[in-house]
């Protein structure tokens, strides 16, 4: 049962045309399962109604005619009630309605389940027999495992017909997560790093012969690939294990997977498209054997098809020289491409996977450029060089705009810069409110290696240095020198502030390319100061680089990541107590100067630690709330997984009383508290967080003369009164809904949307 399944929804999704993909797969449930009839309703929210869209078994003539309300008859309860529902004598039935156009008279049993998408309902699947019976459970497994599995295969084809080349020239508008503010047009730029024939979505084309050349060329390229693989390889290891080189190379033969490819190109479909058809089928073939050897080929096919797949796109994504500015699209926007395009005219970011806190989101709102994050899945590669919208403050992406929607969009960017004009006027002034309350505005820093042109952002100091992308870029740990060279040019650029430097916080998402932790669950795991403690000798030259660099600055304060712990603080203090005493007397006996000693200080990013603030208030010099960290394990959420993005919420009330609770508990224990965590940097996060009585902010520096604005451009008192009502909701919707109003009212909405 379990492969009839597969093949079905394999069948599916590779069938390019939905009405021909859904004729198809009622026909084959029909027959797997033994019934009279199968059909697919499939929802139109337009008109609330669910619209007959295949089947096997009722009258041809009603498809695409037959509409049932979402209230009405038996579909509609499915719908309604969001669950199977199994009759075995549907006309008996008090919600039945008889539509005589489907002649249905003789089907007595019914089974219906919904399909459904991220909570909607996308459609509903039916069977029906003759005899009056209800299906069994081997029945209603199948179809409901059927409805799910398809849900995700119809949300695509969905998306795939937004895009397909006969729609209309109006703008497709596609929807994620908004990543970063601000808004950008430009050309869209498809960067495929780990490009999988699993994610691309069949296509035809027109020009055979265009696409011919493509694929010789690929496999040309491909068969060249594993000549120099076999070359290189063979000087390392035993000849048989390179047989599956030969085994590849022979497979892309003529004789082979290769004719079967330019078989299907001939019938129309594109490179990639056949491509996708023949390796998947052999995959399936493969997969369904009771040899486990042969079983096992399955994936050298599907790696096979990959590699070719990668030289078909080769030459196709690249940044050409022509394009001055772009948008960056790609599948998992990562950190490192953000790094490497930034100084290359990149003006915003779409990504399909990750989320508002994934640190590619957070480097973009560093870098202060527009992101779109988690973007609905579709098959990336008919972006390339198309023209569109970015609004990051909504999340919505408008591929081949219109012109209306394009003055639109440039009257609003005209308007963001005004916006940044204005607020630039302010970046040089305390962050005072109108009744005379101060907070200090530090900067995040450590996520470019740009962090110079953050000298001037009118901060004091820096509140965060993530330490770990020098660390993340280098092929082995960077040396003690290296670090010390590193830190002492950033404690010079902020002479006589505080810079507040993070021990290194890898794990979670954060990967070393040369120290490789698998875990299956990575946040709760080997994470920060975990890994450091467990090290010590990384650990020891990391603060030794520090309390060195800090040599002449005295402006170096030490914090420590992901602690949950109180005998994480005692080590962690111990073994910098240790590197600061060995450096004194090494620097002592040479300069006969004292060596100043570092405050230490602890995030507040695992939820147990708010209960033991006590314990902890006596062994630190500071605490500094990591929000980010804090909200994912608050609510249990991960902050990069867009599946569940809605659900991530700093101002869900839960978050927002633990840092009133951490504000209100700080003071009574007397220990300066500041928040370093994307929240900060938010206008009203911003207001929430002066109210609860945090002493500092640390935020990027694109952010802080507009947090600067809004701080002097309200008074303690009104913060205090936004506080007080927000706590009293219980849901985060009711607490946007009231900030966003209260923003408007105080003239300061342009923060938070497109235009002022
Ligand atoms: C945080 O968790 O809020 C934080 C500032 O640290 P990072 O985003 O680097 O995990
Ligand atoms: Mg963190």
């Amino acid at each position: 049962m379990l492969t009839t399944l597969r093949r079905i929804v394999l069948e599916f999704s590779q069938n390019a045309d939905l009405s021909d993909a859904l004729l198809h797969m009622v026909s084959q449930v029909k027959s797997a399962l033994g019934t009279d009839c199968c059909s697919i309703y499939l929802a139109d929210y337009q008109t609330k109604q669910f619209v007959l869209m295949a089947s096997d078994g009722l009258a041809k003539d009603s498809l695409g005619h037959t509409r049932i309300g979402f209230s009405q008859g038996l579909v509609g309860l499915v719908g309604q009630r969001e669950e199977p529902i199994n009759i075995s004598n549907a006309h008996e039935h008090p919600q039945f309605v008889r539509a005589p156009e489907v002649q249905e008279d003789d089907l007595h049993a019914f089974l219906g389940t919904p399909i459904i998408h991220q909570r909607k309902v996308l459609g509903i699947l039916s069977i029906q027999q003759k005899n009056a019976r209800n299906f069994n459970e081997n029945e209603e497994a199948f179809l409901v495992t059927l409805s799910a599995q398809l849900a995700m295969a119809i949300s695509n084809a969905e998306a795939r017909e937004l895009i397909s080349e006969d729609s209309t020239h109006n703008a497709k508008q596609l929807k994620g997560i908004s990543g970063s503010s601000g808004v950008a047009i430009g050309d869209m730029v498809v960067i495929q790093p780990k490009v999988q024939l699993q994610t691309i979505s069949i296509k035809k084309h027109k020009s055979h012969q265009h696409e011919l050349e493509r694929f010789k060329l690929a496999v040309h390229n491909t068969r060249a690939e594993f000549d120099s693989m076999t070359k290189k390889l063979s000087t390392v290891i035993a000849d048989s294990s390179l047989d599956i080189f030969e085994m590849y190379k022979q497979l892309l033969d003529n004789a082979n997977i290769g004719h079967e490819v330019e078989g299907k190109i001939a019938e129309g479909w594109n490179a990639e498209s056949a491509l996708k058809l023949i390796i998947d089928g052999y995959i399936v073939q493969f997969e369904a054997l009771d040899d486990p050897y042969l079983r096992e080929r399955a994936s050298d096919i599907r790696d096979l098809g990959n590699r070719i797949l990668a030289n078909l796109y080769e030459g196709t994504t690249d940044v050409t020289a022509e394009q001055s500015t772009f948008i960056l699209v790609s599948e998992d926007v990562t950190a490192s491409m953000l790094a490497e395009y930034q100084h290359k005219g990149l003006k915003a970011i779409v990504s399909m996977s990750g989320s508002n806190n994934s640190h590619a989101a957070i480097l973009a709102r560093a870098l202060g450029l527009p992101a779109i994050m988690g973007i609905d899945k579709i098959p990336l590669g008919q972006f390339h060089n198309q023209h569109a919208i970015v609004d990051g403050y909504s999340g919505e992406l408008f591929i081949t705009p219109n012109s209306a929607l394009l003055k639109e969009y440039e009257h609003l960017i005209e308007e963001e810069y005004a916006l940044a004009d204005k607020v630039k006027q302010v970046e040089k002034l305390p962050a005072i409110t109108l009744d005379g309350k101060g907070i200090e505005l530090q900067l995040n820093a450590g996520l470019s290696s740009g962090f110079e042109h953050s000298i001037n952002a009118g901060a004091v100091g820096v509140g965060l240095y993530r330490t770990e992308i020098p660390f993340m870029s280098q092929s082995c740990f960077p040396s003690e020198l290296q670090q010390t060279t590193l830190y002492q040019q950033v404690l010079a650029s902020f002479p006589k502030q505080p810079v507040t430097m993070r021990t290194l916080d890898v794990g979670g998402d954060k990967a070393l390319p040369y120290f490789p932790i698998v875990e299956d669950n990575p946040f709760l795991g080997w994470r920060g100061i975990r890994i450091t403690l467990d090290h010590p000798e990384i650990f020891l030259q990391q603060v030794r680089a520090m309390i060195r660099a800090n040599y002449g600055h005295n402006n170096l304060e030490i914090m420590l990541p992901m602690i949950s712990d109180v005998s994480e603080v005692d080590e962690a203090t111990r073994l910098i107590n240790q590197a600061y005493y060995e450096l004194s007397s090494e620097i002592e006996l040479v300069e006969g100067v004292k060596l100043n000693k570092p405050k230490i200080g602890m995030m507040i990013e695992v939820p147990g630690v708010i209960f033991q603030l006590r314990d902890f208030a006596s062994k630190v010099d500071f605490f500094s709330v990591g929000s980010n960290d804090l909200t994912q394990y608050l609510l249990a959420v991960d902050r990069n997984n867009a599946q569940v993005s809605d659900l991530y919420d700093s101002y869900h009330p839960a978050v927002l009383r633990a840092l009133n609770t951490i504000a209100q508990e700080s003071s009574e224990y007397l220990v300066p508290l500041s928040l370093c965590g994307e929240l900060a940097s938010d206008p009203a996060g911003a207001i929430l967080l002066l109210a609860m009585g945090y002493d500092k902010l640390s935020m990027n520096p694109h952010n802080i003369a507009k947090i600067k604005w809004v701080i002097r451009h309200i008074e303690l008192q009104r913060a205090k009164t936004i506080l007080s009502h927000v706590m009293s909701f219980s849901s985060a919707k009711q607490v946007h809904s009231y900030l966003r109003e209260q923003l408007e009212i105080l003239g300061l909405g342009g923060f938070v949307r497109a235009g002022m």
